[in-house]
């Protein structure tokens, strides 16, 4: 079945929900349970209305509007990201697959094809972590990772809780246990997103297929030497944490590539070095190395590395170290009867469409563990994201939204 998607209709959306920013001139910046925030959500509410759709929101602020099907019983369909951003964001990152799945669902219920399950579109709350520094905080809140006490404990630097502001919003957090997501009202989920990178650009292909989310850790590295005087002390009377180190971060590339899964990548994106002067010898080096796979056996496999490398090249230079764990989250596998269909039904349709993986993480990975789960890319310019410049062509956002619909109505009939 091939929806037509309004995409005059879709492009103006996008660019009305751009306007609830607390930065206009310097991109766009709406954190969640904000006054920006508040009017979008008035606005999605007010469509939501003009469509029928039954809402419910939860105590994190997470929206879902329902599209009943013909069986009021049968799991649901469900297809949203979210509308918070981070500092001078875009307009694009989450509000494609919110808007974009509004849209599809729009084009479902015009079409007045009859479909059994029930579809709905969610809108995740506080996903980009601008508010509390943790990530997909309303996701996390919606399938239990995140109690009423976690959310009593997640802080914005002002000291205010996730809690406190989900009130002040008008939600109730203490009824966040009734909206949980229970897996067996749940058919599937697919989300969709800008991609966030260059690979459907470089390839010119307008739609990707997510099979998997890569997993992140992350550790700090911290060595100890004597820090003196860069004149007066001979080579050989050194313990110098920064050469030390230097040698590590070389391994570390060496590492990554020879994973074996050919999917790793690993960072040194962050060094502080004490104390930091031209003529003094470092006393010390903290760095951090953050390592991605949609493998589990890459990650560790660099981290093992590490573990065995790292204490050698200290020893043989006399000097301290600790691994200090910072973050550590799993890859995730999506479901691969969804991508079968995707790219089934972007066949019929004409739309070139390549399996990928991605390399940042998504609402999808929260639900992708209790719930068949599919994510569709779609190119984003300069592959750039979270900045005022991030941009995905009119062209690519109507056919990853028609593909959605597609998508969709055969997972609801
Ligand atoms: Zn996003």
């Amino acid at each position: 079945m091939a929806f037509s998607i309004d995409r005059d209709r879709l492009i103006k959306e996008l660019e009305d929900l751009g306007r609830f920013n607390r930065t206009p001139e310097e991109g766009v910046t709406r954190f969640s349970f904000s006054p920006e925030d508040g009017m979008a959500r008035e606005y999605l509410l007010s469509i939501f209305a003009s469509m029928g759709l039954k809402v419910s929101v939860d105590g994190a602020g997470n929206m879902r509007a329902r599209l009943e099907g013909s069986d009021p019983d049968a799991p649901a369909v469900l297809s949203g990201s979210h509308i918070d951003t981070v500092l001078h964001g875009g307009c694009y990152d989450g509000t494609v697959g919110t808007l974009g799945a509004l849209e599809a669902v729009r084009a479902i219920a015009e079409s007045d094809l009859p479909h059994r399950h029930p579809i709905e579109v969610i809108v995740f709350s506080e996903e980009e972590g601008s508010n509390f520094g943790s990530t997909l905080s309303g996701s996390k809140a919606l399938v239990g990772k995140y109690s009423l006490e976690d959310m009593e404990n997640l802080k914005d630097p002002e000291g205010k809780s996730m809690a406190e502001m989900a009130r002040d919003a008008g939600y109730e957090p203490e009824t966040m246990a009734d909206f949980l997501l229970r897996p067996g009202d749940i058919r599937a989920m697919v989300e969709l997103h800008v991609e966030q990178s260059v690979v459907l650009e470089s390839m010119g292909v307008p739609v990707g297929i997510v099979e998997a989310v890569a997993g992140i850790r992350v550790v700090e590295i911290r060595m100890k030497g004597t820090a003196n005087h860069a004149g007066a002390t001979p080579m050989t009377l050194r313990r110098d944490p920064l050469v030390a180190a230097a040698h590590i971060m070389a391994q570390i590339e060496t590492l990554a590539r020879g994973s074996g899964t050919g999917t790793t990548v690993a960072t040194v994106g962050k060094i502080a070095c004490f104390p930091n002067v031209s003529n003094i010898i470092p006393g010390e080096i903290r760095f951090t190395v953050e390592i991605r796979d949609v493998k589990a056996a890459g990650i560790q496999s660099v981290l093992d590395g590490i573990s065995a490398l790292a204490p050698a090249i200290a020893a043989s230079r006399d000097i301290s170290l600790e691994i200090i764990s910072v973050s550590d989250s799993d890859p995730v596998q999506l479901d691969g009867d969804i991508a079968s269909l995707s790219e089934e039904c972007a066949a019929k349709r004409d739309i070139p469409c390549v399996r990928m993986n991605s390399g940042a993480v998504h609402d999808a990975c929260m639900l992708a563990p209790i719930v068949a789960t599919g994510m569709l890319f779609i190119p984003s310019r300069g592959g750039r994201s979270h900045v005022p410049e991030e941009y995905s062509d009119p062209d690519d956002i109507e056919k990853g939204v028609s593909l959605l619909a597609d998508v969709l109505y055969e997972l609801a009939r």
